[in-house]
């Protein structure tokens, strides 16, 4: 086959281009067509507008992206980390068709069979027995909307606590309770959220020296926090499970069972956040059910740490249609049994996109994604990228599960100096900016936040592009270290 990826340096071990990269035609024009509309007329996300030179993106199949010139790129992206499947799955598409000749759309007050079987296999894969019922949304943000407000109704109390190192997304609530620079500007202090420290040890804000310590002291700050705000004026604490686009940090043993068992001690509900973590990515069908295991792959106990309610969307459906949800508990489902629940939205529960999580789900149970998800991370991300730990003076650490991995970039091993300064712009920001650069020169596409790149391809990327996605990153990182 051809391809326009530029050839290895003589020094680099890169494998051959994998046999599934594909082979599309370049249509230079429509994409430059594209392009120049996009400038026009298109206002883009979290941007400054003016300076944007957006990827054009011709088309994509599997694990690749191509642009207009019909160059492929691996995506380790997986986009926004939600495309588990992979890009125009078969039988996805076929299921979306069919359900756009059969009925395109319908009201959320009428029953519609997409939903309710989409409903039944989103409750039958939740993590416990206590869930009974979803809440259909249109993405992630309004899905924490929704549990926020759920919790609020069940509890009586208005105040919700989240974690620092966190996003849950772009509507009030939802980026009042992230943790991260995206806040501050949309931040008036008005929406009852309170933010505390998680369980971080490479940057521990305990000054532990093991997770164990990490665990214990992060979990006495969160019942601080608790009994200082007034464990009385608290609605829900809303935790990812493993916080996502904030650096993969994966809770120590324990940590998830501590946070059960203060919301039962304050009679808070727990929402965990699902949008990234959820549907396979990390190698669970909800990275929570980690929380019962002991880092190993080992069960500790018997009993579920169930969540109270449970956000989703992304992975649910690959991210094919737009779609989100909150599945909610027994317990949650009863206080809205004889009381009106306040919310709902037109698109609740739409057929093309809940046709497209049925799909997804299926294809997901019938290809052993979610245990290949699993795999990947035991027997090619773990050992590559301790690999590339160690053998990179910029990688300081690596962490992660499943297709869910991070790399966190430093300018100094021993100092944990991070490569680029929190929030960095400008000139700061360059070494990270130049890592991307170098990836996208190879054929990969990155996900790169902060002084972090991570590793989160689809969830059914094949081993060979799993290793030649490794190698380009290799390369990048070599490329940067030549270059501080
Ligand atoms: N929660 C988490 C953990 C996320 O990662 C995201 C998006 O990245 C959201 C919520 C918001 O989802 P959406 O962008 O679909 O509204």
């Amino acid at each position: 086959m051809t391809s326009t990826v530029p050839a290895p340096s003589a020094a680099s071990t890169r494998p051959p281009l994998p046999s599934t990269a594909p082979t599309p035609t370049p249509d230079p024009a429509g994409s430059a067509r594209a392009y120049d509309l996009d400038r026009a007329h298109v206002f883009h996300s979290w941007s400054a507008q003016a300076a944007l030179k957006p990827f054009v993106a011709a088309g994509a199949e599997g694990s690749w992206v191509w642009d207009g010139e019909g160059r492929p790129f691996l995506d380790f992206s997986s986009q926004l980390v939600f495309t588990n499947i992979g890009f125009q799955h078969p039988k996805v598409v076929a299921a979306i068709q069919d359900q756009a000749a059969k009925l395109c759309t319908i009201a959320p007050q009428h029953v519609n069979d997409a939903r309710s079987e989409a409903a039944r296999l989103i409750v039958e894969r939740a993590p416990g027995a206590s869930f009974s019922h979803v809440f259909f949304t249109n993405g992630g943000a309004d899905a924490i909307e929704n549990a926020v407000r759920m919790a609020r109704l069940h509890t009586g109390r208005r105040k919700v606590l989240a974690r620092y190192r966190s996003y849950h997304g772009n509507t009030t609530t939802a980026i009042n309770l992230t943790g991260d620079p995206r806040r501050w500007p949309n931040d008036y202090g008005a929406e009852g959220v309170v933010h505390f420290f998680g369980p971080f040890l490479y940057r521990s804000h305990f000054h532990a020296t093991t997770e164990a310590e990490e665990c214990a002291r992060a979990l006495e700050h969160l019942e601080q926090t608790i009994v200082l705000e007034g464990a009385s004026t608290i609605a829900a604490i809303v935790l990812e499970s493993i916080p996502g686009t904030a650096g993969i940090m994966i809770p120590p043993p324990g940590y998830l069972r501590g946070v059960r068992e203060l919301c039962d001690k304050y009679g808070i509900l727990w929402i965990a956040d699902e949008v990234m973590s959820g549907f396979g990515r990390a190698g669970r069908w909800f990275a929570c059910e980690l929380g019962d295991e002991d880092g190993a792959g080992n069960r500790v106990d018997d009993t579920r740490t169930e969540p109270d309610l449970v956000t989703f969307a992304k992975g649910v459906n690959s991210g094919y249609v737009p779609l989100g949800g909150v599945i909610v508990s027994e317990k949650v489902y009863e206080t809205f049994s004889n009381r009106v629940f306040p919310g709902g939205l037109t698109y609740s529960g739409h057929p093309l996109a809940c046709a497209a999580a049925v799909a997804t789900i299926n294809v997901m149970a019938d290809e052993g994604v979610v245990e290949n998800a699993d795999r990947l991370g035991r027997e090619i991300f773990g050992p590559a990228l301790a690999d590339l730990q160690a053998r990179h003076e910029i990688v300081g650490e690596v962490r992660g599960s499943g297709a869910f991995w991070a790399l966190e970039l430093v300018r100094d091993k021993a100092t944990r100096t991070p490569l680029v300064p929190f929030n960095a712009a400008g000139e700061a920001n360059a070494p990270i900016l130049a890592l991307g650069a170098a990836c996208k020169e190879r054929g990969l596409l990155p996900f790169i936040n902060g002084s972090r790149t991570h590793v989160v391809p689809a969830l059914n990327i094949t081993d060979d592009e799993a290793r030649y996605g490794l190698a380009l990153l290799d390369e990048a990182l070599t490329a940067v270290e030549g270059t501080l």
